[in-house]
């Protein structure tokens, strides 16, 4: 088998994302656990093949395990909404920049959340079974490893390790929430706004949104699945794409991006507004001052995007 050369680019990276599903070559889709070979054929064409087609590659810059996304993809046209206050839309257009909140950060405190506490037994004793078999049927283990007190104590340690990994994660996963609808929504001019009366709306797309951040290989664009934690758990790896049913009705999409070495309530992602922003939606609830101050602030910061008044401003005959 060929060596891998763990040559990446960001270029390479891209590419896998964009293709995941198939192998480029003969189009056979992949399932959880077969390996995906990525590299570059004759002509350093880019190619993520199968194992039939992988002694095409010239160059194996990776294999991985394939596995599925742990979030559902929006579609690229899907409309993508976010409200804010004139202070947080100022400071998008005029630093080029998106802020990520950081999970720990945010109100809900089921952010990354696994389950609910009265659970945790039931999660426990799970993975400490998982870990048990994992630890005891390793390749390549010593037999004589294999007293029942050394896989405890063993199971026991990799189940202390997903905690704190769980923990810490909050810390450097950091979080951009759009709101996925195909049209303005009332409640959320008044959720997402302290200030209804002073509040603008950016409408983009989830290409739009996915070209405006240059494609970054790093960061990952999903929706939220809402579930009973009562009853459910959120998957080991997942956890931050998983909210809880009461929040349903944001109906969010969410950028990710995890930054193992910032700490703080958040960090600023470079943006490109003209590629972000197709719209601009100003509150019904504002004045037509109010109007007048945003449109001198998008020609200021030079915003190719239209104003327009929320369409909920329009009158109604009887
Ligand atoms: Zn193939």
């Amino acid at each position: 088998m060929q060596k891998m050369t763990l040559k990446h680019t960001k270029e390479l990276d891209i590419f896998f994302n964009e293709h995941r599903r198939n192998c480029t070559n003969c189009g056979k889709t992949f399932v959880e656990g077969d390996t995906a070979h990525l590299g570059y054929m004759k002509g350093r064409d880019a190619a993520l093949l199968c194992d039939d087609c992988a002694p095409m590659l010239e160059e194996t810059v990776v294999r991985y395990y394939w596995q599925e996304l742990e979030y559902e993809e929006p579609l690229p046209d899907d409309k993508l909404w976010r409200y804010m206050d004139l202070a947080k839309f100022v400071s998008l257009i005029s630093r080029n920049e998106l802020f990520f909140c950081a999970a720990s950060s945010f109100e809900d405190i089921f952010e990354g959340a696994k389950g609910v506490e009265k659970n945790k037994e039931k999660w426990d004793a799970f993975y400490l079974d998982f870990f048990k078999h994992a630890v005891s049927t390793a390749p390549g283990r010593n037999p004589c490893d294999n007293t029942h007190e050394k896989i405890i104590e063993e199971a026991n340690c990799l189940l202390n390790q997903i905690e704190k990994v769980g923990q810490k994660s909050r810390e450097y996963t950091y979080i951009s929430c759009w709101h996925l609808n195909s049209y303005e929504s009332e409640a959320m001019w008044k959720l997402y706004s302290k200030d209804a009366a002073n509040a603008i709306a950016i409408q983009t797309t989830t290409k739009r949104l996915y070209e405006a951040f240059d494609k970054d290989p790093t960061i990952s664009i999903g929706k939220i699945k809402y579930i009973d934690f009562d009853k459910n758990f959120a998957p080991i790896n997942g956890a931050f794409w998983y909210k809880r049913k009461s929040f349903e009705y944001e109906n969010e999409v969410r950028a990710v991006i995890s930054k193992i070495h910032s700490s703080g309530k958040g960090v600023f992602i470079p943006i490109s507004i003209d590629k972000l922003i197709e719209k601009i939606y100003i509150s019904p609830y504002a004045s037509e001052w109010f109007v007048d101050v945003v449109k001198s602030l998008v020609e200021k910061y030079c915003v190719k995007a239209d104003v327009t008044y929320s369409m909920m401003k329009a009158r109604p005959f009887y």
